[in-house]
């Protein structure tokens, strides 16, 4: 039996979102793509309260691919029974987009002859830290109690390699675009894309819209600030995009958390060529005309995105 330890070092009340109060419904996107929401998410997300894992499911003729599995067995299966709602046709295919587990640990619930895809970087980053911390780091923004203690790792079967794609076939000319378009937020970022539907799923690459800023957790951001803006400039004006965490939005919704991106790294960057100290850096770069109504940006942009821009500068 493994014993976990919270960590209670969280700028907001954990859980972060309550696994246990969440109710996911699923919101029909046209020509078979759907998206899987917290009922919360139309109201919530542009209040800047956090919310949980958005999703989807996208059928064709004669098979049906679940974009992300959700963090517990209970997550999971309300994904199951909204897709069972909408269709009868077999799950044979589950994409995750990152190695969150609010994003993958729902693999071992999906049904068996689902082929799980993953970036094959996210994969390797699991299978060399092993499921167990991973399982602890979620308990400690989402608590203990929540399922996520049985949680049970399921490895990917399909790998998309680093710069790779891989298209899904659904049948009835129905194809997935699964794509790396370079690091978002994570190394083994995924979106998967409908070109026929018009529908885009983000992952954590792109929480979700205005107030919400990126979380920069994997220490770098000039990439991210770069892979958003080129993503930013592909997509078509009315591609619908499903985010990481929160409502379905469009271009114009991803506009300012691009910018927030690109600023931080432009900002920071002048700061480090100036020859101001991280502290220093701090106070020139408060960014106040980004921090509109998100509860956690006095932390993610202090202490989180300005130190990883910083010290990214500061090596390069
Ligand atoms: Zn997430």
């Amino acid at each position: 039996m493994t014993s976990y330890t919270v960590d209670r070092n969280v700028p907001w009340p954990v859980p972060i979102w309550d696994a246990d109060t969440v109710r996911m419904i699923a919101q029909d996107l046209g020509s078979g793509a759907y998206a899987v929401v917290a009922d919360t998410a139309e109201e919530q997300t542009p209040l800047g309260i956090p919310q949980a894992t958005s999703g989807g499911f996208i059928v064709g003729a004669d098979a049906v691919l679940v974009i992300e599995s959700m963090m517990t067995e209970a997550l999971a299966r309300q994904v199951l029974d909204l897709v069972a709602a909408a269709t009868d046709k077999p799950i044979r295919f589950v994409g995750v987009t990152s190695d969150h587990g609010d994003h993958f640990f729902g693999d071992y619930v999906m049904p068996e002859q689902a082929r799980i895809i993953q970036h094959e970087n996210a994969f390797r980053a699991i299978e060399q830290t092993g499921i167990e911390p991973r399982k602890q780091a979620q308990i400690g923004w989402f608590d203990l109690g929540k399922g996520i203690e049985d949680v049970r790792y399921r490895p990917a079967d399909l790998l998309v390699p680093a710069d790779g794609r891989l298209t899904v076939n659904l049948g009835g000319g129905k194809f997935v675009d699964v794509l790396d378009l370079g690091q978002g937020q994570t190394p083994g970022d995924l979106w998967y894309h409908d070109p026929q539907a018009g529908v885009i799923y983000a992952g954590n690459a792109f929480i979700c819209e205005k107030p919400a800023i990126p979380w920069l957790l994997d220490g770098v951001a000039a990439r991210p600030a770069r892979t958003l803006r080129k993503i930013f400039d592909w997509l078509p004006a009315d591609t619908k995009i499903v985010p990481g965490h929160g409502r379905v939005t469009d271009k114009e919704g991803m506009r300012f958390f691009v910018e927030y991106t690109e600023q931080l790294v432009e900002r920071v960057g002048k700061a480090v060529t100036d020859g101001l100290s991280l502290d220093e850096t701090k106070k020139a770069v408060p960014m106040t005309e980004f921090d509109v109504g998100y509860p956690l940006y006095q932390w993610l942009h202090f202490e989180v995105n300005i130190p990883c821009a910083y010290q990214e500068a500061a090596a390069a």
